[in-house]
């Protein structure tokens, strides 16, 4: 039980979910709301960086379920939260924000991140992608200048310091000096002639310009998995470009779950297919159809689980190698049966053991129970009652056998 679920409230996940679902929430999010997509969401941007890089340490978890925010704040481990913006450069090792690293400040743009939803056939088989894009590039009419050559002059207002410096007068004697960026300029100190400005770009330098990229998607990429355009970002003057970085999000598929290479197939069969044999074709992927048979008198339990090699997704960069596809079943029961085939039935079935029942025993009856029902209840109790754990404490009937 946790103290508090402010973080995982922020990130959408519940206490108790894996690192990977963790992950996979804090990406969404993130793409969602980074600075570069959403600049008026910064605060937003920051809790679920802060609240991810909490839960994702297990340390700093821990300590955070047991005391909440405040046990963080008090100390525990490794001090206070870093800019978030580093963590997000982090999870993609190198790919947000522009500059990195001391040198390179100055000289090169932002990165420039897309999502691009992607099906489970599409990472099967591979595909390749067309994805418009607007982007700014560098003024061809002015070649970046903004205007005419030669067009460039010295702010008039702040005659070429960039600052502007106000002073006001606070009491008798006393004045305050306020320096602030120039408004006209925007600190540059110089500005072009508006009757010089490039009339295509208006004096800007850049013009927004639509650009389609091919994305290859290889066969086994797998979701979160990024494709990287070099120097594809927005162009600026004097700047060296950032990259334009695909992020994959593979789409949930209808029939076929992935874990890892394997693919993870639910399939429903009826009961007497379980205990008299059956055969069911299985459609790929890539749109062959299989075949698996299961012979009579080999009986199939209600949630047995059995593979298929070489049938799963294909290994990214190796695709001949594939994974498996694993077949669960799922027994369907029927829901009630005629009285009159019971006899046959059970005559075709293995007899029943014998059940001794004491003299003494009471008659009581069985009513529905829900698990799944109950655990959202106990849930919900426990978000209000904090330690007051409720056990389960049901009747247990049974059968007394031996
Ligand atoms: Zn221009
Ligand atoms: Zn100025």
């Amino acid at each position: 039980m946790v103290k508090e679920t402010k973080f995982y409230d922020i990130l959408g996940v519940k206490p108790g979910c894996s690192q990977d679902d963790l992950k996979k929430a804090y990406r969404k999010l993130a793409l969602k709301y980074h600075p570069d997509k959403n600049p008026n969401e910064g605060e937003k941007f920051k809790q679920i960086s802060q609240a991810y890089e909490v839960l994702s340490d297990p340390e700093k978890k821990k300590i955070y379920d047991q005391g909440g925010e405040q046990a963080l704040k008090e100390g525990g481990s490794g001090g206070g939260f870093s800019s978030p913006m580093d963590l997000f450069d982090m999870f993609f090792s190198g790919g947000f924000g522009g500059p990195r690293g001391g040198g390179r400040r100055e000289r090169r743009g932002k990165d420039v991140v897309h999502q691009l939803t992607v099906t489970l056939e599409e990472l099967y088989k591979g595909a390749v992608r067309k994805l418009a894009l607007q982007k700014n590039v560098i003024c061809d009419k002015c070649e970046g200048r903004g205007g005419k050559k030669g067009a460039v002059e010295q702010c008039p207002t702040c005659r070429g310091s960039g600052m502007q410096v106000q002073v006001r007068q606070l009491g008798p004697g006393m004045l305050q000096q306020i320096q602030t960026v120039c408004p006209d300029c925007r600190g540059q100190g110089e500005r072009i002639n508006p009757k010089d400005r490039c009339k295509q770009c208006q004096g800007k330098k850049v013009i927004r310009d639509r650009k389609v990229l091919e994305v290859h998607i290889d066969k086994g990429m797998t979701d979160g998995q990024k494709i990287i355009f070099n120097g594809e970002g927005d162009q600026e003057p004097e700047l060296e470009p950032g990259d334009i970085i695909i992020v994959l999000d593979e789409k949930e598929h209808p029939v076929y779950k992935r874990s890892g290479n394997d693919l993870i197939l639910r399939m429903e069969i009826q009961l007497v297919e379980a205990l008299c044999g059956f055969q069911k074709a299985i459609k790929t992927l890539d749109d062959r159809d299989l075949v698996i048979t299961a012979m009579p008198g080999e009986v199939i339990k209600h949630g047995d689980v059995k593979c298929i090699l070489s049938e799963g997704m294909p290994q990214y960069k190796n695709p001949f190698e594939k994974g498996r596809l694993i077949v669960q079943f799922w027994v369907q029961f029927p829901k009630t049966l005629p009285p009159e085939i019971i006899p046959a039935l059970e005559n075709a079935l293995p007899p029943r053991q014998e059940c001794m029942i004491p003299d003494t025993a009471e008659e009581v009856t069985l009513v529905e129970f829900d698990p799944e029902k109950e655990a959202r209840k106990r849930q919900h109790r426990q978000a209000y009652e904090e330690d007051d754990e409720m056990q389960g404490s049901g009747q247990r009937v049974q059968c007394a056998t031996n």
